[in-house]
């Protein structure tokens, strides 16, 4: 078996791992960081390669390029299985074995499917560039098995979960149908579909205001999306949902955007997870019970200034790994760790073409409609990884807006796209 130590093994290359290898690298530490992708994946974008508006190549950047001046970070792209949390030493698939001085564990998150009968062997979640991969090719094949026969055959789309991921894929889907399916394939056919965004609370946008909220709901119903709210679903099949007040609604794609917990690592590491499955960390980000161990991001529940947890936002994970490089290199020093503290910049959420919703800054200081559109492509073009990818996005994005053409009609996943397209053609002759 392998073995080698450095000052600080970070678990994780997502927004919270990466922030904390950089700073501490920046402070003269060495750093392995170890991932189970190549790349650093922009989650906030995904819903947009999977309706075609984005390439993988904006949103998933090679954590090699992101390192490439730092000799200090060396990268190891192998999956964590297990955590020694007493001796700061990690375990990956290959067999190998890495122990550091101290550990950062940054594994982020996974969906949450709740137990719901069927959802996660049919539902597409949307947390990786591979969900948004097989969604896209889905609903690719899906929109040619349907329009391929003499007749085209009208399906509906369900979304579940009325937060930013659903509201903002919902609204992406039924624009590609309003302007796209609609213009190129049949006007007919694309307002035969309906996408509908189910949830079991009664509005969408929960973090949001009110006039937020409303806003969101008005322009979900402009874009032809049905919102089905208040109710939750209880099972899913290959043909549909079943929702909690008896009804049903016939689906050949599910998208899942109902929820997040933590990774299965962090209880079976022996982590102290609380809430959500995320672990209990201390203000200064340290795993209470060990020694130089630090949780951050999706994977932990950051206790924000009035003590409960901090949202699970890029911009906490972000700050969070920044903090704790910091904190790791007081520690390992001699110093002591400080409390984290987190400077709440807003949140947004996009609804379609020049429609979104962000409360900025501390105050939460609202904005809808086109300035709040303005505001959310200004932000993610900033918080992109990367020069060639926010050049692809911003290019992306005016030729979307201006020619009304989805830019990255792309199939990565020829089995999904197929599954679509043949589930859809079936129905279409009446053999399915
Ligand atoms: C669809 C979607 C949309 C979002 N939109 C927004 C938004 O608009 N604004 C916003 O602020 N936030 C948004 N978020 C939240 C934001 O993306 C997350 O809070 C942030 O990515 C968390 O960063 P992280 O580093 O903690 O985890 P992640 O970004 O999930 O990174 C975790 C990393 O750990 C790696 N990993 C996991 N397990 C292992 C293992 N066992 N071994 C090795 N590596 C492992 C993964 O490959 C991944 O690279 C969104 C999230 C999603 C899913």
């Amino acid at each position: 078996m392998d073995e080698h130590t450095y000052d600080v093994v970070v678990v994780g290359g997502g927004f919270a791992g990466v922030a904390a290898a950089r700073t501490a690298a920046q402070r003269g530490l060495h750093v392995l960081l170890i991932d189970s992708n190549p790349f650093h994946q922009f989650q906030p974008l995904l819903y947009q390669v999977a309706t075609s508006q984005l390439s993988v190549a904006a949103v998933a950047r090679p954590l090699r390029s992101i390192f490439r001046r730092r000799p200090r970070v060396q990268l190891r792209i192998a999956r964590v299985t297990a955590i020694d949390l007493t001796d700061h030493a990690v375990t990956t698939s290959d067999g190998a074995m890495f122990r550091g001085r101290s550990l950062v564990v940054a594994v982020g998150a996974e969906p949450n499917f709740f137990d719901t009968p069927g959802a996660k062997q049919h539902a597409y979640p949307l947390y990786s560039v591979a969900d948004a991969t097989a969604l896209a090719s889905r609903l690719l094949g899906l929109i040619d098995g349907a329009t391929s026969g003499e007749t085209a055959q009208p399906f509906d789309i369900v979304v579940v979960g009325g937060g930013p991921t659903g509201v903002e894929t919902a609204g992406a889907i039924a624009e590609n149908l309003d302007y796209v399916v609609s213009r190129y394939v049949s006007p007919d056919f694309a307002a035969s579909c309906t996408v509908h965004l189910v949830d079991m609370v009664d509005q969408v946008l929960t973090p949001f205001s009110v006039p937020s909220q409303q806003y969101a709901q008005r322009r979900l119903k402009k874009v032809g999306v049905n919102l089905k709210l208040g109710s939750g679903v209880t099972a899913v099949t290959e043909h549909g949902v079943s929702l909690a007040d008896g009804t049903t609604i016939d689906t050949p794609v599910v998208v899942w955007a109902g929820g997040l917990k933590g990774s299965a690592l962090l209880a079976e590491s022996g982590l102290p997870v609380g809430r959500g499955g995320r672990v209990d960390v201390a203000p200064d980000l340290s795993v209470p019970g060990f020694q130089r161990v630090y949780a951050l991001g999706d994977a932990a529940n950051i206790p924000g200034p009035d003590g409960t947890p901090l949202p699970q936002l890029g911009s906490v994970a972000q700050q969070s790994g920044a903090w704790a490089g910091r904190n790791v290199h007081a520690e390992l020093s001699g110093a002591q760790p400080t409390p984290f503290a987190y400077r709440d910049k807003g949140i947004m959420a996009m609804i379609g073409r020049g429609a979104a919703v962000a409360e900025l800054g501390r105050r939460h200081r609202g904005l809808r409609g086109p300035l709040a559109f303005a505001a959310w492509l200004v932000v993610h073009v900033m918080l992109l990884s990367g020069i060639p990818q926010r050049v692809s996005a911003i290019v992306s994005w005016a030729w979307d807006y201006f020619t009304h053409r989805r830019p990255h009609v792309v199939v990565y996943r020829p089995e999904e796209y197929a599954r679509g397209h043949l589930a859809t053609a079936r129905s279409a002759d009446g053999t399915g």
